[in-house]
């Protein structure tokens, strides 16, 4: 069958016509008979079964039985009539309703002949009735094409009423296959079917429609999930492979005196094995003519700040400066005084610009930006704004980049005639499966190991009713010299509402920790910067034990003798969040605690979420769940999310197809990467079909 012959439109399948296809078009976004085949069912009924009357269940499932007509009648309703058959399996009764059409199905129902009928069921009136059903007398059925398990084809109110139903449907696809003798162009290659016992597309496509067995289906839906996972797996590899020999970098082959010096006399801690495993990765990367553009995973803790600083100095070997941005000002801070009294050892200098920087600062860190004295720049987006010039940025460290667009990141780029090597790091891990399709080979470092000597973090869930006793736990936790986060939510859009309950929250807690026992600071995103800035200070230096404050803090704050993480109203927020904010402690070597606080009234979803965090400290394992409640469009946001509707995979439940697929795509490019031998053809060909006819593939940057 010539390939081209799926792309007529599909107006011209015999029974279709130009009002249906518009029908079609408009619901289902079928256009041509390729999108009518890759159409798949969502489910399929078992038609081999009958249900008794008395079985019936309120569902939305379809159901089928064999009944006899014993009575017709018509009702008058405040809107048109309604024609109801009272209808027997001999047992009991059941009634069939036809909002219309009336005239017809009078004219050719028989009484007290045996009827196959099917649909969905309402209880109505102290009986089941069946809406539109599709019926055939039995005798006719019997002898029909017997699909032992009907596909079930999506649906829309409006399909039904335009007459396309299920049965119609499968009656087009049915054509389909007749027109095209079931026989269709194969898109793998022989090696990856074999290797991998794959069925071929006709096959495939045929059991799809209308399995004839249950293995067969489930032999088909492998196939199928396959082929999509391994395209678009395909196309990623291509496209970073074709990243990294266009875009060009500065190599960085030195390791010099800076790096050497710090990693000999000035470390303050010997470096995990996964820290070193990192560097090396990092250090590999930099070391090539092509940009470097690596994610950098590792849970909250594990140490990513001084994997970054080290890649820095590897940067300043060469020659070159860096960089660190970080998505607020206090974070930003935060990193200027770790990274500055590690400079100071050996003998580099480094500012913070922020938007609060004063103007004279600014002039003279652009100056030295400039002229190439400052060495290190940390900062927020302030060091996106055009009037920062560096004289040669070497490495761009981005800190926590979920707060940061890519539009942004791209930025940094025109700073230089080639781009700096771009590191981005993050604490909330992309689930594996996601990062693997959406990013296909991007280039993704993990750190997996925590500093040894850290305890987990106890997490437990209490109710608002349960408060006084959680102050107590408070107030044993700061007797033993210990500090305390207490966080509530702030979500845009009620702002105002949210505010007031972080006041109240706040007065109450000065309450019951009155002065001068207690301290408390206050921190939230209303404040001038500055004042911010003293109240976190405040605690920093453990002149006050409690700190009040919204999600400002959630990022990076770094304040070792806190060991208690309060949060409010937690099944107002997300995983990822959650377990970002637990991270706040368990720094230091106590024992740690995370009292997630909320009312009685809880959706599944949040309940599932509280659970996932008292269960587990593992971020990975949380992002996992994450996966699954949310879906993969929410967590990539809009952005990518068109990469992820797919027609058969699942993203989440089949993570172990994607990875063969992924491996073999693998191979396939490593073995052929032009797809130039004769075996390769198919795919060849299918990817260039792809391109042409849907360009769904244009998400990725
Ligand atoms: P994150 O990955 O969350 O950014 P940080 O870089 O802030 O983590 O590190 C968390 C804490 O662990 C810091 O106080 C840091 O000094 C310390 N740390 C990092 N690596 C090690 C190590 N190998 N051994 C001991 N402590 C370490
Ligand atoms: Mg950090």
């Amino acid at each position: 069958m010539d390939p081209g012959y799926l792309q007529t439109p599909i107006a011209y399948l015999k029974g279709v016509g130009p009002n249906r296809a518009e029908v079609l078009r408009s619901e289902l976004g079928i256009e041509t008979f390729q999108d009518l085949l890759n159409l798949f069912p969502n489910r399929y009924l078992d038609r081999t079964r009958y249900h008794k009357i008395t079985e019936l269940q309120q569902s939305s499932a379809e159901v089928q039985l064999v009944v006899k007509i014993i009575h017709l009648k018509t009702v008058e309703q405040k809107r048109g009539k309604r024609l109801v058959a009272t209808a027997t399996d001999g047992q009991s009764k059941m009634e069939l309703v036809w909002f219309r059409g009336h005239r017809w199905i009078r004219e050719s129902i028989t009484f007290n002949e045996p009827y196959v009928v099917f649909g969905k069921v309402n209880f109505f009136n102290g009986m089941f009735s069946m809406p539109h059903p599709e019926m055939e007398p039995l005798k006719k059925h019997e002898k029909g094409v017997r699909l032992r398990m009907q596909p079930l084809y999506p649906s829309t109110e409006k399909l039904s009423n335009k007459g396309i139903s299920n049965k119609v449907l499968i009656g087009l696809v049915q054509q389909l296959f007749n027109q095209t003798k079931g026989r269709f162009e194969e898109t793998l290659s022989q090696p990856v079917l074999q290797s991998l016992k794959l069925i071929s597309k006709s096959e495939a496509l045929f059991h799809i429609h209308f399995p004839q067995s249950s293995e067969w289906l489930a032999k088909a839906q492998y196939r199928l999930k396959f082929e999509e996972l391994f395209f678009i797996q395909l196309q990623l590899i291509q496209k970073n492979q074709e990243h990294k020999t266009k875009i060009k970098g500065y190599p960085f082959p030195e390791i010099g005196d800076y790096f050497n010096t710090f990693y000999k006399e000035h470390l303050p801690f010997e470096l995990t094995n996964a820290q070193q495993r990192v560097i090396k990765e990092i250090r590999n990367d930099m070391g090539q003519t092509a940009q470097m553009n690596r994610l950098l995973q590792g849970d909250v803790g594990s140490g990513k700040t001084i994997v970054a600083f080290m890649c820095m100095l590897i940067a300043l070997d060469n020659g070159f400066q860096a960089c660190m941005m970080a998505p607020t000002e206090i974070l930003a801070t935060q990193h200027y005084h770790g990274l500055k009294e590690l400079c100071d050892k050996i003998g580099i200098t480094i500012s913070l610009l922020t938007g609060s920087t004063k103007k004279s600062e600014r002039t003279e860190i652009h100056q030295g930006l400039r002229d190439g004295s400052l060495h290190l720049l940390v900062g927020t987006h302030a060091l996106l704004e055009d009037v920062v010039q560096f004289k040669n940025l070497g490495l761009a460290v981005i800190d926590e980049q979920h707060r940061f667009g890519v539009a942004q990141r791209s930025k940094l780029w025109h700073k230089n005639e080639l781009p700096p090597h771009i590191l981005v790091m993050t604490a909330t891990p992309i689930p594996r499966t996601l990062a693997m399709s959406v990013y296909g080979d991007l280039d993704v470092s993990v750190i997996d190991e925590l500093p040894p000597g850290r305890k987990e973090i106890k997490t437990v869930h209490r109710f608002d009713a349960n408060r006084l006793k959680v102050f107590r736990f408070l107030k044993e936790e700061i007797a033993k010299g210990r500090q305390v986060y207490i966080v509530y939510p702030l979500i845009q859009e009620s702002e105002a509402f949210d505010y007031k309950d972080l006041m109240d929250g706040y007065e109450s807690i000065v309450r019951e920790f009155p002065m001068p026992n207690y301290q408390t600071s206050i921190v939230h995103g209303q404040m001038k910067p500055a004042d911010k800035d003293y109240e976190m200070d405040r605690f920093v230096r453990g002149e006050t034990q409690i700190m009040v404050a919204t999600t400002v803090i959630e990022v990076g704050v770094n304040v070792p003798n806190a060991s208690v993480m309060v949060i409010e109203s937690a099944e107002r927020f997300g995983l990822s969040q959650l377990h970002q904010l637990r991270g706040r402690v368990g720094r230091g070597a106590e024992q740690s605690y995370c009292i997630l606080m909320t009312g009685h009234k809880l959706s599944d979803d949040a309940r599932t979420r509280l659970e996932t965090m008292v269960k587990t400290n593992d971020g990975f394992e949380i992002a996992e769940v994450d996966l699954k409640l949310r879906g993969p469009g929410d967590i990539m946001g809009t952005q990518q999310s068109g990469v992820l509707q797919m027609r058969i995979a699942d993203l989440v439940k089949d993570s172990a197809i994607l990875k063969i697929a992924r491996g073999a795509a693998q191979q396939v490019l490593r073995q052929d990467p032009q797809l130039s031998k004769p075996e390769n053809t198919a795919i060849k060909n299918t990817l260039s079909q792809m391109m042409r006819y849907k360009n769904i593939w244009n998400y990725i940057s």
